[in-house]
């Protein structure tokens, strides 16, 4: 059980350290593309300009323009290209120490999205797979609360089973037109047609963020996951060196308790007088004088070599050997 406690402690902060470790990668990945990502402004020149590129692709480009929809936006109060609704179950639940904390489980996701485009004046350029991105900037626009009712017995039955329902939060988020937005992402020349889409070189970006505050943000946040990654290291260190020093210093004991218990048999073995009656000597073996006592049941029946190989039950009344000690019959 205390090397079980031990080796949980440093699994659990082994994994904490993969996912700094993991965190710290994506974000200086992120930050670097990001910062040798060109930024381009959306006019007639954007065209020639990509048509010079190899494959007629940017592979991770900025550009900055107004939100606006292809055809018809969505319908609604109010009007957007990229909606999202949320049904969300509010529970609150018993944790392990016994104590209650909310819960939102996501119960159901209505994503609805229309073609639109960044726009600067008579130019503009199609956002593709807007879903996919990462980072999306959008507005709350609806925020209701149903309130479940519930009975005496569910209050009963939600006590004992640890789980009580409260209500049904619901969400909608909205990209509204018009909206001046910074994308990030593979920017491509498709016949005559301008797209920016998910990159394999870093995420797809929609924010209102420009280019240069999210350098910024993403600088701040590697300064955390620097902060963090030397916390967890220390903290593994400390605990792997604590294991190791447990290690060490028990096989040390073991070693010693065999080298005592060595001395102490032969010692034994060379004091056993030569003339013993039937009374006195071992039941097991009937050679050796009985020299342990097993308890809780405290017969001395053993000697020194046959308790070596009992460990269960005592040979004499079958009781469970506990514990066992040296006897000095006098
Ligand atoms: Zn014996
Ligand atoms: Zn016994």
């Amino acid at each position: 059980m205390e090397w079980f406690n031990d080796c949980v402690a440093v699994g659990i902060d082994l994994v904490l350290l993969g996912f700094c470790v993991r965190e710290y990668v994506n974000c200086k990945r992120t930050f670097r593309v990001l910062k040798a990502a060109p930024q381009y402004n959306i006019d007639g020149q954007l065209k020639s300009v990509v048509e010079k590129q190899p494959g007629k692709k940017v592979p991770y480009a900025v550009i900055r323009g107004t939100v606006t929809p292809i055809g018809d936006p969505l319908q609604g109060s109010l009007n957007g290209v990229l909606q999202i609704v949320k049904l969300h179950e509010h529970r609150i639940i018993r944790g392990i120490a016994g104590l209650w904390r909310e819960n939102h489980n996501l119960i159901h996701e209505s994503p609805n999205e229309m073609p639109f485009e960044l726009r600067n004046q008579q130019n503009g350029v199609e956002i593709v797979d807007a879903m996919k991105t990462s980072f999306l900037d959008v507005d709350m626009v609806y925020d209701n609360y149903e309130r479940s009712t519930l009975s005496i017995f569910d209050y009963i039955c939600g006590f004992f089973s640890g789980s009580l329902e409260r209500g049904f939060p619901t969400t909608e988020d909205l990209l509204k037109d018009g909206r001046l937005l910074t994308a990030i992402g593979e920017l491509e020349l498709n016949g005559n047609t301008l797209r920016m889409q998910p990159s394999q070189k870093g995420p797809l970006l929609l924010t209102t963020a420009t280019k240069f505050m999210i350098i910024k943000r993403l600088e701040e946040a590697n300064r955390e996951n620097i902060l963090k990654l030397l916390v967890c290291s220390t903290i593994s260190v400390i605990l792997i060196a604590y294991v190791v020093r447990k290690i060490y210093k028990r096989r040390n004991k073991k070693i010693e308790e065999a080298e005592i218990h060595n001395r102490l048999e032969t010692e034994r073995r060379m004091d056993r007088p030569v003339i013993l009656s039937q009374d006195q000597l071992c039941v097991v073996c009937s050679s050796n004088p009985k020299e342990i006592i097993l308890l809780p049941c405290g017969h001395v029946c053993l000697c020194e070599d046959c308790s070596q190989k009992i460990s269960n039950t005592c040979p004499v009344c079958r009781g469970k050997i506990v514990s066992k000690a040296a006897a000095f019959i006098v």
